[in-house]
């Protein structure tokens, strides 16, 4: 980024989305830091974009939460004018075989990832239009488009995001308002940490690179479709797996 815009990350506390923030953070640029639950890290997330000269602002709603997003967006369009980059990051999920799994199970990870990109996307784009410029950045996975056992809501959830990427980017392109969407593999963070060591080990063997990802690896590609340099390209879904899928 190289002139003063105002950034919006989804889920900014940890992991991919803290990368994220700080990745879009330059000396005089605002960066709302979302986040649900975790207002320390999130703290921690705002200094370390304040240290790369932006200027974070704290803004804690839950993403699911139709109400608390509309409220949300509304305060942060009158605080700071505008938004020209949202980045729909935050994300859970609910392990378990189809057969197991409960409809509430279901229900929030269907809510949070892809409801949520819906509500915050929904929340921006008139001001987007009337800017005439935005970048709209969803975080899908992997799993949205090679699908996984144990993970039916999350990976319809993920793929229901790269629809709602290509539909959104076709209704906006004329707006100079650009949609992608940024595919992680296997990256290290809080989400993965709890994988038991037989099923990283086997995760491992699936990836051509030989290793997982670090957010940082996440954050440049986010990075870059939210430039400039990137404005004629939209719809588009830029995996990010050390080669574990090549699409
Ligand atoms: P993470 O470390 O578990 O962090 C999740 C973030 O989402 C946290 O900041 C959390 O906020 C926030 N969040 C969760 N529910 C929320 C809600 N209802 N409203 C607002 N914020 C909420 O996850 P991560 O690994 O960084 O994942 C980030 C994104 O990348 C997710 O969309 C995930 O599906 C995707 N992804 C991750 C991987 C991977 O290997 N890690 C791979 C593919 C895709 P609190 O801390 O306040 O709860």
């Amino acid at each position: 980024m190289s002139e003063k815009r105002v950034a919006v990350v989804t889920g900014a506390s940890r992991g991919i989305g803290r990368a994220i923030a700080v990745a879009l953070a330059a000396p005089g640029r605002d960066i709302i830091v979302n986040y649900h639950s975790s207002p320390q890290a999130a703290k921690e997330t705002a200094a370390a974009v304040a240290s790369r000269g932006g200027v974070p602002h704290l803004h804690p709603f839950d993403i699911a939460d139709a109400e608390g997003v509309k409220e949300a967006f509304k305060e942060i369009i009158k605080a700071y004018g505008r938004v020209d980059i949202l980045v729909n990051n935050a994300g859970i999920t609910r392990d378990n075989l189809l057969a197991l799994m409960k409809p509430d199970e279901w229900d929030v990870v269907l809510n949070t990832n892809l409801k949520g990109a819906f509500l915050c996307s929904q929340a921006v784009v008139k001001t987007m239009m009337r800017q005439r410029y935005g970048r709209i950045i969803n975080v899908t996975s992997v799993v949205g488009v090679m699908g996984n056992a144990g993970q039916c809501n999350y990976s319809a959830a993920k793929a229901g995001i790269l629809g709602l990427t290509r539909s959104l980017a076709r209704e906006l392109v004329s707006r100079n308002i650009t949609v992608n969407a940024v595919a992680p593999g296997y990256i290290e963070t809080d989400m993965t940490l709890s994988l038991p060591e037989k099923a990283r080990e086997l995760l491992l063997t699936q990836i051509p690179a030989g290793r997982v990802g670090a957010p940082e690896e996440v954050a440049a590609a986010v990075d870059f479709l939210a430039s400039d340099a990137a404005g004629y390209i939209t719809g588009q879904v830029i995996h990010v797996n050390g080669g574990m899928f090549m699409g």
